[in-house]
């Protein structure tokens, strides 16, 4: 009568939504102030002024029927030459608007590529631990989802395990630096080993082997660190790219596909990326964000504020005698659970009012999310409970 699968989809909550969820009742019985919530990655860091100053410029300049009415499906022209301009500029590439598809977010991206490349026993690779969503996204288009078990010593890359989950029917490899949920950035070397291996496999099966860049969280890194840009290392990559973090406005759901045009098959793949957008109905991204990140491309929110927060986590979590890798971006943690079961960790966790995210839901059992895109005093207030926590393993 109806999909079980989607039934599945739609009424199987995800962990995190059960854990915030959860984290909403608590509140409501002992109060805000005594609940540590740090499932969710909803950025608290607001917009720039600059955001709220476009949006009140384009209402005012722009024709009405301009604002809100239809773009063409891939985005406004104008709005892709202009944030084709602020890419080359920041990142040396040779783009213009013809190589943008405006976007509903990354999620609308990165579905859309998963869709536009995938063809009957084709399998995506991605490196655990991994934004959830991945899964559903890849499997909904009839391919198969391979994950490279991770490199806890420091969460880049187990060449050997990668080598080895690649097949003929490889068709592409996500990857998401700065990463959900480990805060590990690829290193130029780790990308540089990566796009060695994937030349050599597009030799090996004489055809592409493309590289996706889910990259949400570019501009959130620490301590001046570097991203390097993928199109420059490999040909065969397309950018996903959203503002939901870097400007705060994940409700605004904007972003971009970014394929360039040295990408073997150029036309068909762009092509494949317009027909995906059809069929899924992703065509004309909101048309007001449209304009508003045409003129806000080259800002981004207060990052400090993050940086803060990571480092007094982190430094905390350390000194309660837990193990982590210290994050080079994005805004989470994800330490390892003081048990092998994640779920029963985070579970007892939440006797303190701890709210946690086991890392099974990334491909990673054993450890944890903590996502510290909070108030910094929640973050303050929640260390001695996360010494109680541990000192109850020390029994
Ligand atoms: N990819 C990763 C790794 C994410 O963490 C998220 C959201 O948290 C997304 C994609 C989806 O982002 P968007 O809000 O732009 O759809």
């Amino acid at each position: 009568m109806i999909s079980e699968k989607m039934y599945e989809l739609g009424t199987k909550k995800s962990t995190i939504r059960t854990i915030y969820e959860y984290g909403r009742m608590r509140a409501a019985e002992v109060g805000e102030e005594n609940i540590y919530d740090f499932s969710l990655g909803n950025p608290n860091v607001p917009s720039p002024e600059g955001v709220k100053q476009s949006i009140f410029d384009i209402l005012n300049e722009m024709e009405p029927c301009a604002i809100h009415g239809y773009t063409i499906a891939p985005g406004d022209p104008g709005v892709r030459e202009t944030l084709a301009a602020s890419i080359n500029k920041r990142f040396g590439t040779k783009l213009t608007g013809k190589n943008l598809f405006m976007t509903a977010g990354a999620a609308a991206a990165i579905t859309i590529v998963f869709k536009a490349l995938s063809e009957p026993d084709d399998e995506f690779i991605a490196f655990a631990p991994f934004f959830p969503e991945y899964r559903c996204f890849v499997e909904s288009t009839g391919a198969k989802l391979i994950v490279v078990p991770a490199h806890p010593v420091d969460f880049q890359i187990d060449f050997a395990a990668f080598e080895s989950c690649i097949t003929k029917n490889t068709k592409a490899v996500i990857v998401n630096s700065p990463n959900n949920p480990s805060g590990a950035v690829y290193s130029e070397n780790t990308i540089k080993k990566l796009v060695a291996i994937l030349a050599a496999k597009e030799q090996e099966y004489a055809h592409p082997i493309f590289l996706i860049s889910d990259e949400p969280y570019r501009e959130i890194v620490y301590d001046g660190i570097e991203v390097p840009y993928l199109t420059k290392y490999y040909m065969d990559t397309i950018v996903c790219y959203s503002y939901s973090k870097s400007l705060s406005m994940p409700g605004e759901r904007i972003g971009y596909i970014a394929v360039p045009d040295e990408i073997t098959g150029f036309g068909k793949v762009y092509g494949a990326i317009a027909g995906a957008g059809r069929v899924l109905t992703h065509v004309n991204a909101p048309s007001l964000f449209q304009q508003v990140i045409a003129r806000c491309a080259d800002m981004t929110s207060d990052i400090s504020a993050y940086e803060k927060n990571g480092k007094l986590l982190y430094n905390g979590l350390i000194e309660a005698g837990f193990t982590c890798v210290k994050p080079q971006g994005a805004f989470y943690l994800f330490p390892k659970a003081l048990e092998d079961d994640d779920y029963a960790f985070c579970e007892r966790a939440k006797k303190y009012d701890l709210l946690l995210v086991p890392g099974t839901d990334f491909g990673c059992p054993g450890y944890f999310r903590a996502s510290y895109c909070i108030k910094l005093e929640t973050i303050e207030k929640s260390l001695p409970f996360f010494k109680k926590l541990a000192a109850e393993y020390e029994k």
